[in-house]
């Protein structure tokens, strides 16, 4: 049996017409920038995630650049971010101009740690950048806390996590909310391999903020309004319809396609239950996880991935180099020691295939594979 990471080709032929079909409409009106296919996604993701207003966008990426752009930082500023993520989370910080300042991570869920995020506030600092990594959220309670504290805007980098959700734990709290909606703005992609995926590059940006809102669609065409006068310096951070369309097809495919993610992860949880030297994911009390990645630790993961690899079984290191260790931010002057959480996370992490056309079968043989390194069979 083989068993890939990620099979889009199987999530393909479950919506070929339909995706086909819109496509082709965008072919026919020949509207091929922001169009109406945009607008519409805008407000399903809007609807879908709690929030007043959407900004589709070219990129997961450039959602952060827009929105950390939308903020005004640049030269001089200083924004806290993890060292545990994507390279674009802090890559948008450096390029408009700011220090990307680094917080350790909590062990169990891989996110910021609130506490080390207070002790990194600066005078300089002018947002805080908590990314939900694999599709849980960071714990928003604690960072808005100490958002406010110090007047600071949060920017989530929700590129993983559409659809997860958090419960506060304030009292008279209104229930779940779903991530990108509690910080000022939340940055999604739709990189082809997310859990909502495009055909091609693809992002947004979400807030509760309808000014901000319509700051950001000036900033994702230039900085243009009205047409050729330039109110600030934006970008070319459009959205283009025909992305919108394959992902409005997608959308309505979402719900389902978290449940199934959910359903295979509650599966390789019992199977992999106390397997020595496993650690399977922790999902924190109020907390829905999306499984963008299903992620376990070991401390033999070269040989694991190798013995899964040799049972034709896909699997991925999501990341393998802090970015405080990159060679691209030696500049920052951090060192290896830095941040030793998230420095042991690096060395541990293996995602095991978690995507919804799976079956159940496929887990059972993964979670078997893993099982039998583990007692070496
Ligand atoms: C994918 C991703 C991004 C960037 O999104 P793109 O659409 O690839 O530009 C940013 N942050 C995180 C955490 C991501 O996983």
């Amino acid at each position: 049996m083989k068993v890939p990471l990620l099979d889009l080709k199987a999530q393909f032929a479950g919506i070929r017409e339909e995706v086909v079909s819109a496509v082709t409409g965008v072919l026919e009106s020949q509207v091929f920038n922001i169009g109406p296919f945009v607008k519409e996604l805008e407000r399903a993701v809007a609807a879908y995630s709690g929030c007043e207003a959407a900004v589709g966008v070219s990129s997961g990426t450039d959602a952060i650049l827009a929105a950390l752009m939308a903020l005004g930082v640049g030269a001089g500023d200083e924004v806290i971010t993890t060292p545990f993520t994507f390279f674009a989370t802090a890559g948008c910080i450096a390029r408009v101009g700011a220090k990307p300042v680094f917080a350790d991570i909590q062990a169990d869920t891989f996110n910021i740690d609130p506490a080390r995020v207070e002790k990194a506030i600066t005078p300089r600092t002018k947002a805080i950048l908590p990314v939900h990594l694999y599709g849980q959220m960071a714990d928003m309670d604690e960072i808005l806390a100490v958002a406010g504290r110090h007047g600071l805007p949060v920017i989530e980098d929700a590129a993983q996590a559409i659809g997860a959700t958090y419960t506060s734990r304030q009292a008279g709290s209104a229930g779940p909310r779903r991530a990108g909606s509690m910080g000022l703005m939340g940055c999604l992609s739709f990189y082809p391999t997310k859990n909502l995926g495009g055909i091609g590059d693809g992002g947004m940006v979400l807030t509760q903020d309808k000014g901000l809102a319509a700051r950001l669609e000036v900033m994702r065409d230039h900085g243009q309004s009205p047409t050729y006068f330039y109110k600030f310096i934006g970008g070319n951070f459009r959205l283009d319809n025909i992305q919108a369309a394959a992902l409005t097809v997608k959308m309505r495919h979402l719900p389902d396609w978290t449940a199934r993610r959910q359903a295979h992860a509650a599966l390789y949880d019992r199977l992999l239950a106390g397997c020595p030297g496993i650690t399977t994911p922790a999902v924190r009390p109020g907390n829905t996880h999306i499984y963008h990645q299903y992620v376990i630790r070991t401390p033999r993961r070269a040989e694991l991935q190798a013995f899964l690899k040799s049972h034709e079984i896909g699997s991925g290191v999501y990341y393998p180099l802090c970015l405080h260790e990159q060679e691209c931010f030696r500049p920052l002057g951090c060192k290896k020691g830095d941040f030793p959480v998230a420095e042991k996370a690096a060395a541990e992490v293996l995602a095991l295939p978690v995507y919804p056309e799976l079956t159940e079968e496929q887990i059972a043989f993964v979670a078997g594979r893993v099982k039998g390194f583990v007692s070496g069979r």
